[in-house]
């Protein structure tokens, strides 16, 4: 069965997207089978894998509403990006509305893949910049979460929010969901204050945080506009290298589920920062054992 990562933050432009594209496009290259699911009404992650938004027939919005299966809503990325997409566009953002009425509208996403997990090492989930019912959606349906953030002032503080949602969505609706890891992107190690961020991050969250840095590197942010994951458009860019490093340290991390020899079910949950902990560090309130009641720091 495939692992099934969310690639999450809810503040806005931290490089989700970008992470998540060149993730794919990292874990293809390196021989695994994934699946990219675009959450976000945006579409960029669609646009980013060659595919015109506009013109997909099928997208995650059918599939969450169930008038399509994941089968026949997936399409290829363009060749030789070597994986397979869930489309998003705007209309995605009316699903959030007509979910709202349904049953089991968290849980969508998640009884949708079930039908295919096998046939994936990885599946990667690109959520919009909230913490909306689609991104509870690709929450649910996860084992774990990848949060990519700048190494900046105020990143840890929006980290609280993003961790108390966590630790809500695995008390109430996913008991599978951990942090798999905090990831540093958009790097520049010039900067002195990214430095201390990235030296703080660490001293929080240990060897949660991935080893692999994701440089600042202009080819990552002009391969979009071609219609590739920086990967693919140019293999040679420092930021590319660090996408396929990066790939191969998730993989050694956690290999596919489908390599272990315990069925799913019995699969020990990938190792957890524990949300209270995490809350801690960030400077949250929850205390061990307090329950909480909203998401607000
Ligand atoms: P949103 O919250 O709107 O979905 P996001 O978190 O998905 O945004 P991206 O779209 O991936 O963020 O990145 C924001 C901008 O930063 C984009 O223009 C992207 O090309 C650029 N960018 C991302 N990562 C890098 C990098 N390592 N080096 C240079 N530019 C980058
Ligand atoms: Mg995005």
């Amino acid at each position: 069965m495939a692992r099934i990562f969310c690639i999450a933050n809810q503040k806005g432009g931290v490089g989700k997207t970008t992470t998540t594209v060149n993730l794919a496009a990292g874990l293809a290259k390196v021989g695994q089978r994934v699946l990219m699911i675009d959450l976000d009404p945006q579409g960029n992650a669609t646009m980013g894998s060659g595919i015109d938004k506009r013109e997909a027939e099928y997208t995650v919005y059918d599939v969450l509403l169930e008038s399509a299966s994941v089968a026949e809503a997936r399409v290829r990325a363009a060749e030789p990006c070597g994986y397979d997409v869930l489309a998003a566009n705007r209309e995605l953002a009316g699903a959030e509305v007509e979910m709202v009425a349904l049953d089991r509208r968290e849980k969508r996403l998640r009884t949708a893949l079930a039908a295919v997990g096998a046939e994936y090492d990885f599946i990667l989930i690109d959520c919009p910049p909230s913490l909306s019912l689609l991104t509870l959606n690709g929450l649910c349906a996860a084992h774990g979460v990848i949060v990519p953030m700048q190494c900046e002032y105020f990143a840890l503080e929006g980290l609280t929010d993003l961790v108390n949602t966590i630790k809500q969505v695995h008390a109430n609706l996913n008991r599978n969901l951990s942090i798999i890891g905090l990831l540093r992107v958009m790097f520049d190690p010039r900067i002195t204050l990214q430095q201390q961020v990235s030296e703080q991050l660490k001293g929080h969250f240990g060897d949660k945080v991935f080893d692999t840095v994701i440089p600042r590197n202009v080819r990552l942010a002009e391969a979009p506009s071609y219609g590739l994951p920086g990967v693919v458009f140019d293999g040679g860019a420092r930021g590319s290298q660090a996408y396929v490093a990066f790939a191969e340290e998730l993989v050694k991390k956690m290999p596919p589920a489908s390599a272990a020899a315990a069925p799913a079910a019995a699969e020990p949950a990938p190792p957890v920062v524990t949300p209270v902990a995490a809350a801690q560090a960030v400077g949250g309130e929850t205390g061990p054992g307090t329950p909480h009641a909203g998401t607000d720091a």
